[in-house]
């Protein structure tokens, strides 16, 4: 693995606490502390990996609506193979190789516990587990007179319960934002008589055996889920807003799949209406539609708000101009690869933080930030897409890396997403067991060995 860089002489080193050990947090310990930082990670679960460890339980509230509702953190399901191929979606520090072991999985698009022994590798690498405080909840973050930020925290552990407040130069935040649901809004629902649950909560289709289940979505997890049921439910039927009004049909290669465009009502009968004018009896409404930033422990006095799933005002999703460098995001962007971006902002936050980049001034963050809103604006882009970073997440990350003075992204990594993009649409059943880009693959050992 590559060395330590040595800290820069003239850089300054602050305190820094840092929310949340999953792959985020993990990368964001590495890079302070490289850059020479003092940094303490505080994580509310007993281990580290977040999104990765994968649990059985599900929360109280199958939508997740209920706000005193005991937390599950990870939304993963059981049958979870990632989406990306490894090579891809590995930090650039630490390829995401395969390994031999009894409870390895070498495939390329591997099952969820293969990212977690990963990321449990990475920390070990880099003995990033002994800045962890397990079993921590951040219940309070709050900027002091004189800019110094009060953590309040609450540590559980063997049944006693101890409250800590302490005091940092900064706070990174990077406590994931897959957790807290986002459901769909259905006209009568309140009286449909049937159950509803959201993909948080989605775990094992057994649950779903022989029922009539109406799937909300067309993301990766809604791809998977429908397909994950389907083996076992009465009947799927998929609504989509990205399906047209007259496009409803079967799923080809399914006889109890169907596809529809959104749905127009719910009634006390328990039909549900489409828009498209298919009527459908259903037992199950199940929410793959996505999840809300959320971050009840942030107090800013209104700096950093979250409006319709946009978190703003962030210079490059990172900084609030008037607390940066002093609060700052890391993972926020959608329809990325998130591995490698963690590390492109991690290395900017720790670079920012010891004085060794410089950031614009506030004024001219903040007219960056109302430039891009306007862009979007002007696209038609919905506000909740604030944070998709859909084709610009490379043009993103080597914007990054310029300003940290550090390679780009590779080009092998950009193609092969593209590559497994294209697939994943063409083969949606057979993409992470088929594939046609074995030369970029190549290219990837070929230079992870060069790093070395
Ligand atoms: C179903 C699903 C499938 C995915 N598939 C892929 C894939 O194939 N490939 C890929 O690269 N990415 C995938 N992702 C994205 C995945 O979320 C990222 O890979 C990554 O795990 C996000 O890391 P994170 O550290 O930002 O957040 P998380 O992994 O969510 O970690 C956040 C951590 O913060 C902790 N925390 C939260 N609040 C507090 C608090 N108040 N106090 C203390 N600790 C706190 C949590 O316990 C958690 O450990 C998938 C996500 C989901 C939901």
């Amino acid at each position: 693995m590559p060395s330590s860089q040595p800290t820069p002489p003239s850089a300054l080193s602050r305190s820094v606490a840092i929310i949340g050990a999953g792959a985020a947090g993990l990368c964001a310990a590495r890079e302070l502390r490289l850059e020479g930082h003092n940094v303490a990670v505080y994580e509310r679960e007993n281990q580290i990996g977040g999104t990765w460890v994968y649990t059985p339980k599900v929360e109280s509230d199958p939508i997740g609506l209920d706000p005193s509702r005991t937390l599950v953190h990870s939304s993963l399901y059981h049958s979870l193979r990632t989406n990306l191929p490894r090579e891809a979606m590995g930090f650039r520090a630490y390829p995401f190789s395969a390994k031999d072991g009894p409870q390895r999985d070498p495939r390329r698009f591997p099952s969820h516990r293969e990212v977690l022994l990963y990321l449990e590798d990475y920390a070990s690498e880099f003995g990033l587990s002994e800045l962890v405080r397990f079993e921590t909840e951040v219940c309070y973050v709050g900027l002091m007179e004189g800019g110094k930020w009060e953590v309040r925290s609450r540590r559980r552990r063997d049944g006693e319960q101890v409250d800590l407040d302490e005091i940092y130069d900064a706070v990174v935040v990077c406590n994931g934002h897959y957790t807290e649901p986002r459901i769909a809004e259905i006209p009568g629902i309140d009286a449909w008589p049937g159950e509803q649950l959201h993909s948080h909560n989605y775990r094992t289709p057994e649950p779903l055996r022989d029922q009539v289940i109406i799937l909300i979505g067309s993301a990766a997890s809604a791809v998977d889920i429908s397909r994950d049921i389907a083996r076992v439910a009465k009947e799927v039927h998929i609504a989509s807003r990205s399906v047209a009004d007259g496009a409803f049909g079967k799923q080809p290669g399914y006889d109890n799949m169907w596809l529809h465009s959104m749905i127009e009502s719910v009634h006390e009968d328990g039909t549900v209406v489409f828009r498209d004018g298919s009527v459908v009896l259903a037992d199950v409404i199940l929410h793959c539609t996505g999840y809300k930033y959320h971050f009840p422990f942030l107090e800013t006095n209104g700096a950093v708000t979250v409006d319709d799933n946009c978190v703003g005002p962030l210079y490059k999703h990172v900084f609030p101009p008037v607390l940066a460098p002093w609060l700052s995001f890391i993972g926020l962007p959608w329809k990325v690869v998130p591995f490698p971006m963690f590390e492109f902002q991690s290395k900017w936050i720790a670079g920012v933080l010891s004085g060794r980049i410089a950031l614009p001034s506030q004024e001219e963050m903040m007219e960056d930030v109302k430039a891009f809103y306007s862009t979007l604006k002007a696209s038609g882009t919905p506000k909740r897409y604030t944070h998709n970073m859909a084709d610009n997440q490379f043009e993103y990350n080597d914007w990054l890396a310029a300003e940290c003075g550090i390679p780009a992204s590779e080009e092998w990594r950009e193609e092969m997403y593209s590559a497994a993009s294209k697939n994943r649409r063409a083969r949606p059943e057979t993409y992470r067991d088929e594939w046609e880009d074995e030369h970029l693959v190549l290219e990837a050992h070929d230079d992870f060995k060069k790093n070395l």
